[in-house]
């Protein structure tokens, strides 16, 4: 399988001659030394943000690469992991001839993009117990198959994929395996970003939306060899992370005791909640989660949706997708939210 990996495969044609944009900012690269920037046409009057960003988020990425055990060349950063998904439908599918496989149920993302960007999108159900159906994946892959889109966690579904799974569809699958690691850190499995050197066809995409508690700021991170990373390089917008992002995403990554802190306390808020949602009387199934939501079966989802909504709650109603009917995705709140969440439940009858 190494031997056999060649990225110019998969790369689109027009993108394998393309060389990375090069702006103002990157040209000139600062060694600390006091200059003066008369090259980008900002305007020179300090006001935190009359600069330009850095294109490459050095600084961002050396804390991250710390963080995430890997190299700063490994690390590819976008305006949420949305972005990310996006680049790389861009940078190895050419559209209305490639096609990826994902696995329903799961994230909506992979299907709009692969509309959006005219990519035929194989779907292939997970198995009755959410996992991917191996035999049925590979047996859909044909020479223009460019990626496979993991989720693990898996949203809307809430479990983590089987590892012995993974490393076979990673093994067997000569394109890229996308695996969305957006819930990894409520997860007490191991990244997949641990495996990089194994796996030359690994791609990991994980984000500060969600444990970071930075949705705000839109701040995706793409994990994968560095020869991946310079081909997704070369089609990124030159300004796609912007200075405020960069700073408060920093600052974060950072502060990583308070982040954890608070995924403990939503961690704790998932086990008061499974506790009641086992014993009300209109769920009849509640699905194991390694992430920060729990998908349950109700008797009637809609129903139970319009109640819960007319008494101030919002949850997300999942019935419409396949393998999915009459359940609700429970999002875990704050104690008081969690507390108000067990109150109306408990009302409903
Ligand atoms: C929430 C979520 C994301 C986050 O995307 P961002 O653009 O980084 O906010 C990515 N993947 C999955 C599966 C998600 O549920």
């Amino acid at each position: 399988m190494k031997d056999k990996f060649n990225i110019d495969n998969l790369v689109r044609e027009n993108v394998r001659g393309l060389k990375p944009y090069s702006s103002a900012r990157d040209e000139y690269v600062s060694d600390g030394s006091k200059m003066v920037f008369l090259d980008a046409n900002e305007n020179p009057y300090d006001n935190g943000v009359n600069r330009y960003p850095d294109p490459q988020q050095r600084g961002l990425k050396v804390v991250l690469a710390e963080q995430k055990g890997v190299e700063v060349q490994n690390i590819l950063l976008g305006n949420g992991s949305d972005e990310v998904l996006d680049l790389l439908f861009r940078a190895f599918c050419e559209p209305k001839e490639d096609n990826i496989i994902s696995l329903p149920p799961t994230y909506g993302m992979y299907k709009v993009l692969s509309g959006i960007n005219n990519i035929e999108n194989r779907e292939v159900l997970l198995t009755e117990d959410f996992q991917p159906d191996v035999n049925a994946i590979l047996q859909k892959v044909d020479a223009h198959t460019k990626m496979i889109f993991l989720c693990s966690p898996n949203n809307p579904t809430g479990n983590s994929f089987s590892s012995h799974i993974v490393k076979v569809l990673l093994e067997s699958f000569k394109g890229l395996v996308i695996i969305d690691e957006a819930y990894i850190d409520f997860s007490s499995d191991e990244s997949w970003t641990k495996k990089l050197k194994e796996y030359p066809n690994l791609v990991v995409t994980q984000t500060l939306s969600k444990a970071y508690g930075m949705a705000g700021i839109r701040l995706g991170i793409c994990i994968a060899s560095a020869e991946i990373i310079n081909v997704i390089n070369k089609i990124k917008p030159p300004y796609n992370v912007n200075e405020l992002t960069q700073q408060k995403a920093s600052e974060r990554v950072k502060a990583i005791d308070l982040v954890e802190r608070e995924i403990a306390d939503i961690l704790e808020g998932k086990r008061e909640l499974l506790k009641v949602l086992n014993k009300v009387n209109f769920i009849e199934k509640v699905y194991p989660s390694d992430a920060n939501f729990v998908l349950a079966k109700v008797d009637d989802a809609n129903k139970r949706y319009r109640e819960l909504l007319s008494k101030g709650i919002v949850v997300r109603n999942r019935t419409t997708q396949p393998l999915c009917e009459n359940t609700l995705r429970f999002t875990i709140g704050t104690v008081q939210e969690n507390e108000q969440l067990i109150s109306v439940l408990k009302s409903l009858n």
